[in-house]
């Protein structure tokens, strides 16, 4: 793990290179983001506004999302990826919040774990953005930022949410899992990071080697060769 000082540089970096990192899915109450959230597993941020800002627009809460038919809602939401079962979560997270929670969304990471449709990760959104509570999500983007730059060192999102957690202090969670979606979408791209671009690169143990540091080893491999 990077030491302190080394934690505080990565942060001020981030923190200027998205000095507004926030959520990009559209939303007016927890309600809507968790809807938001659940559509938005495998499916861009920008498909799911698409799809929201018609929904919410004609059916704004959960009693109203309840009253559809299945067959209505999927029609609304046809263009997410995985929508017949993202349909059926949704009917039945909106059956469980009006039974069981008053038609409110729960704000522990049990309750809402419970809900179909909804794992960790988008549990830790809700209670994160719409709430204000310490969570740290970690989604694929995070995930992989986090432990190319050292944050983390897991093959296990939940570990490397604990790691995340123990990295940075608890107000900056929120903040921190916005800065790494963002530079995982816009920099530190799965198949092709943009390293020579990256202004972490110097901070990071995954960021190639300048040349000459290259070659030196490559000689000093050489020599210890017993093979040679
Ligand atoms: S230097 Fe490369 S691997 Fe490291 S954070 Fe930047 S883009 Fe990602």
């Amino acid at each position: 793990m990077p030491d302190s000082n080394t934690v505080r540089e990565i942060t001020a970096i981030l923190k200027s290179l998205y000095p507004n990192a926030q959520t990009e899915l559209e939303y007016r109450t927890p309600f809507q983001l968790l809807v938001a959230t659940i559509l938005s597993a495998q499916c861009t941020d920008q498909r799911v506004n698409m799809i929201t800002r018609r929904l919410f627009q004609d059916h704004p809460s959960v009693e109203d999302i309840a009253q559809l038919s299945l067959g209505e809602l999927e029609e609304y939401i046809r263009s997410a990826g995985l929508w017949q079962t993202k349909a059926r979560s949704i009917k039945k997270t909106c059956q469980i919040l009006i039974e069981r929670h008053n038609g409110e969304v729960p704000k522990t990471r049990e309750e809402l774990m419970r809900l179909p449709g909804v794992g960790r990760k988008t549990a830790n959104v809700v209670l994160a953005n719409a709430f204000n509570l310490p969570a740290f999500a970690v989604d694929t983007h995070v995930h992989r930022v986090a432990n190319r730059l050292g944050l983390a060192s897991s093959k296990r999102p939940e570990q490397t949410e604990q790691q995340l957690m123990e990295a940075f202090p608890e107000h900056l969670w929120k903040d921190a899992h916005h800065w790494l979606i963002r530079h995982g979408r816009r920099v530190c791209h799965a198949r092709k990071p943009q390293c020579e671009r990256c202004a972490l690169a110097h901070l990071c143990p995954s960021a190639p080697k300048p040349r000459s540091d290259q070659e030196s080893r490559c000689k000093q491999e050489d020599n210890q060769d017993p093979y040679r």
